[in-house]
């Protein structure tokens, strides 16, 4: 498969250049020159392939020659060994659980499959590769459980002290090993300036050999399809599905269309946000206005310039009438998203996060107006990684998850910088 750059100022590349580099010369986001498509047999008959064959079976042509296929097939198993299990709450909607992974979050598959890829194409080279992340919390804590013990790949973290929660720190701190976290006395944005900054200094590029790990990579966005396929063969009812995705940066939601794209069925994707509203607005003015990201209490999707969403309009020849057949996409606000959680705990026993919250409701408003169509949301994260809020709206105290007992005896180590570059910039040039 050749990838090119959605800025159209660099030249083609192939997989493995494509997940090295994160992003193109250019500054474009790399896109695959095709979607592939599958077989009207393996659609039908999806029930009976194992999760693994479905892995490897929508990931080689994405991935091409990059990797043999013993490789990847070793690399597919890896990525995906917990569950994905779609669970009904009501008649009408399911949910499917994609927290069952190690840090409890979504990004478990995307971050798993590149952090291999990455170890695979950096086998043979003599100088490290340092990736650098910020972390609202999520990220974090899926990349570097997905980059534990990669050889020849350094892990640096930067999260904003204070402000995860104390699960999600946890996860970030006490790995060791090629894992650091740093702490910085400020807020997410200090924490992605400072990353930014360091991906142009030339004294740290001189010194380091620089990667990133965020989701407009291609290793970590494409894994995301596999979802949707292993949802659609637990999927039960005749018409096909109604999807709604809590979305951020939009590329989970962007690795749906291209699965629907290569011949899965679903009948309508609903985008959920939260207050900030930017695509939202643009599918009502045609107009598309980046904003200022606000806080919400779905703190992993305030983004006010969804850096996938040009990955969604090229799906759609970059033509807004072609994208509102398939695609539609809602604001919900926090205290919405309160009143949700509350109700679906209430009325059906089922508890949300504040992410699933706001995807139940854009799902629930959807079917008040058609209905006879079922669907599902994705729920993208473990309520207990949000206590706070799932503890105060439903007064439930949430049960730590086995999987994620052991940390608590963990010690947390981490290096406190205070916010601004020249301090992380002295720290990488002494380490
Ligand atoms: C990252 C994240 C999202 C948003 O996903 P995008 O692919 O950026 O749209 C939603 N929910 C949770 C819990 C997340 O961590």
């Amino acid at each position: 498969m050749i990838y090119y750059s959605l800025n159209h100022q660099s030249p083609n590349v192939s997989f493995a250049e494509a997940a090295v580099k994160g992003q193109a010369p250019d500054k474009g986001l790399y896109f695959p020159e095709r979607i592939p498509t599958l077989s009207k047999e393996f659609i039908q008959n999806i029930k009976n392939y194992s999760k693994e064959e479905i892995g490897f079976t929508v990931m080689k042509p994405y991935v091409g020659e990059s990797i043999p296929d013993d490789i990847l097939k070793q690399i597919v198993v890896e990525t995906i060994n917990f569950d994905f299990p779609l669970v009904k709450i009501t008649d009408n909607i399911s949910s499917l659980e994609l927290f069952h992974g190690p840090t409890l979050a979504f990004k478990d598959v995307g971050a798993r499959f590149m952090s291999r890829c990455l170890g695979y194409f950096n086998r043979n080279s003599q100088q490290h590769t340092t990736v650098l992340v910020a972390t609202s919390g999520d990220t974090g804590g899926a990349v570097a459980n997905g980059f534990l013990g990669v050889e020849g790949v350094d892990v640096i973290i930067l999260y904003p002290s204070g402000k995860v929660s104390p699960i999600q720190e946890l996860q970030l701190t006490t790995l060791g090993q090629n894992i650091t976290a740093i702490e910085v006395q400020g807020n997410f944005d200090d924490c992605q300036a400072i990353v930014k900054q360091a991906f142009i200094d030339d004294d740290l590029n001189k010194k380091f050999s620089l990667t990133s790990a965020n989701s407009i990579n291609v290793a970590r966005w494409l894994p995301q399809q596999l979802y949707y396929f292993f949802a659609y063969q637990q999927w039960h009812h005749e018409e096909p599905p109604i999807i709604c995705v809590p979305s951020g940066n939009f590329g989970n939601i962007c690795a749906g269309i291209v699965a629907y794209m290569s011949g899965l069925p679903v009948k309508h994707f609903i985008a959920a946000c939260n207050a900030n509203d930017t695509v939202p607005e643009f599918l009502q003015t045609g107009e598309y206005k980046a904003k200022q990201a606000v806080a919400t209490i779905s703190n992993a999707m305030d983004v006010g310039n969804p850096s996938n969403f040009i990955r969604i309009m090229e799906l759609f020849a970059q033509k807004i009438e072609n994208l509102k057949s398939l695609f539609s996409s809602v604001s919900i606000d926090d205290a919405v998203t309160k009143a949700t959680i509350k109700e679906v705990y209430q009325q059906y026993q089922y508890l949300l996060d504040p992410h699933g919250a706001v995807a139940y409701k854009a799902l629930d408003d959807y079917l008040q107006y058609h209905t006879n169509d079922k669907g599902f949301i994705l729920e993208t994260a473990h309520p207990v990684k949000f206590p706070d809020t799932v503890e105060e709206v439903t007064g439930v105290t949430i049960k730590i998850p086995e999987s994620v007992q052991h940390l608590l005896s963990k010690s947390k180590k981490s290096v406190m910088l205070s916010s601004g570059f020249e301090a992380f910039k002295d720290w990488m040039m002494q380490a």
